[in-house]
């Protein structure tokens, strides 16, 4: 295909998803609804609510303009041939194509960097600090960038150069042996994420003994699984936003807890969620979305096999010669369709997930319990009560709440034998 096609396919595609996100933006900004149902009415008060409802359009005005700005720029790189004209700068300078590749996406980075750095200022310190959920300083807020860029160079970069080697001194078949190293890459990080990368920005401390602890050892007994590393997280260094998640394969698993989430839940209430997680364990989620996440890994590698070896590529986006660094540039944008459809079907699938978890919080522990965390949960982070259907089916990877309410409801009044 001609290089002036290529690139026409290349603004279509990115004109196209940009504008579709745009349009779920809307409608899901014009879902939104000033009244409460009485499921969680008793949680929300009013004023709370209209807040939230605040947060809200804030937020997705500020997107419109944020990405709207991205956009602009993304098209201007693309039609005036900025990457190429990058290219053809830098090898100048730089004979070694893997050094070149290194540059040239580090000189990307800090471009998208410094522009939206704005954006990331106001977003951070005006609008979370409004609504109360901001509790990061300048000082965090830097040093966690500049930690970010540390992990960049120090995980990314050796990846990068890696891939590259490997698609210049294998050849097509390099896909196949990036693919194994990236899968055994996951793998490492799901297993060792809590010990190595977590604890850079944020300290996790053993949970000390008391109720919340014997509580959540009896369920682990009586579910039969493990629950012995057991980490609160300071999360409130950051944020008011309250979570909790596993992390971990095997008997090594390790739970952490926000400290947010313990100040503002029972005891009944946190173990209701660790029952959430456990169901993740249970139902095989976690195992399952670890093969499909290599699945995914070993197509897109295939797809990129196709295109990285086309010169017509790196034309397209105004460089001089074939290069490396242009077709991966060129790919991510020409797969973004395919990547949007296997994220669908991945959402539907979390969606689907999140539900028997829930379930199985239910069955083994208290499905009451678990409500009441669920609707504090969202009380505090003001989520969206009524977020349009068609925003969830391409956006959400856990059911809204009144979903997964009515379904934890249903269950349990099918449990018991009421049919109403
Ligand atoms: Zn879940």
């Amino acid at each position: 295909m001609e290089a002036q096609i290529i690139l026409y396919i290349i603004v279509a595609i990115a004109a196209v998803s940009y504008v579709f996100d745009q349009l779920l933006d809307y409608i899901n900004l014009k879902a939104l609804r000033t009244d409460i149902p009485d499921e969680v009415a008793s949680f929300y008060d009013r004023q709370r609510y209209v807040r939230s409802l605040e947060y809200h359009r804030d937020l997705t005005r500020f997107s419109f303009i944020s990405s709207g700005f991205m956009f602009l720029i993304s098209m201007f790189m693309l039609l005036s041939g900025g990457f190429g004209w990058l290219d053809d700068l830098l090898r100048q300078y730089i004979q070694n194509d893997i050094l070149l590749a290194l540059v040239f996406f580090g000189v990307l980075m800090l471009a998208s960097e410094i522009l939206t750095l704005p954006f990331q200022l106001y977003s951070t310190f005006v609008i979370e600090e409004k609504y109360g959920f901001n509790k990061t300083t300048y000082a965090t807020f830097f040093t966690d960038k500049l930690k970010g860029y540390g992990l960049a160079f120090v995980i990314g970069a050796p990846l990068l150069a890696l891939l590259i080697y490997l698609i210049q001194s294998i050849g097509p078949t390099f896909w196949v042996w990036f693919a194994i190293l990236a899968s055994g890459f996951i793998l490492f990080m799901n297993m060792f994420y809590t010990s190595l990368i977590l604890p850079l920005f944020n300290k996790l401390t053993p949970l000390q003994d008391g109720e919340l602890k014997s509580s959540i050892q009896e369920f682990a007994k009586k579910v039969d699984f493990p629950l012995n590393n057991i980490f609160v997280f300071d999360g409130s260094k950051r944020s008011s936003k309250a979570n909790a998640f596993f992390s971990g394969i095997g008997r090594k698993k390790k739970i952490v807890l926000y400290d947010t989430l313990i100040e503002k839940h029972s005891a009944d209430e946190l173990v209701a969620v660790l029952a959430h997680e456990v169901g993740h364990f249970k139902k095989k989620h976690i195992i399952r979305g670890l093969i499909l996440s290599v699945l995914q890994v070993f197509f897109t590698l295939f797809v990129l096999s196709l295109m990285v070896y086309n010169t017509n590529l790196s034309l397209a986006l105004g460089g001089g010669q074939q290069s490396i660094h242009l077709n991966l540039i060129a790919f991510s944008i020409l797969f973004a369709p395919i990547s949007g459809i296997t994220g669908l079907f991945m959402s539907m699938y979390s969606r689907k997930n999140e539900y028997e978890a829930d379930r199985y919080a239910r069955e083994t522990f208290s499905g009451s319990a678990l409500a009441v965390a669920l609707k504090k949960l969202s009380v505090d982070s003001l989520s969206n009560l009524y977020p349009h259907p068609l925003y969830v089916f391409f956006h959400y990877s856990h059911p809204p709440l009144l979903k997964r309410l009515a379904a934890i409801n249903s269950a349990q009044l099918t449990a018991h034998g009421n049919p109403h």
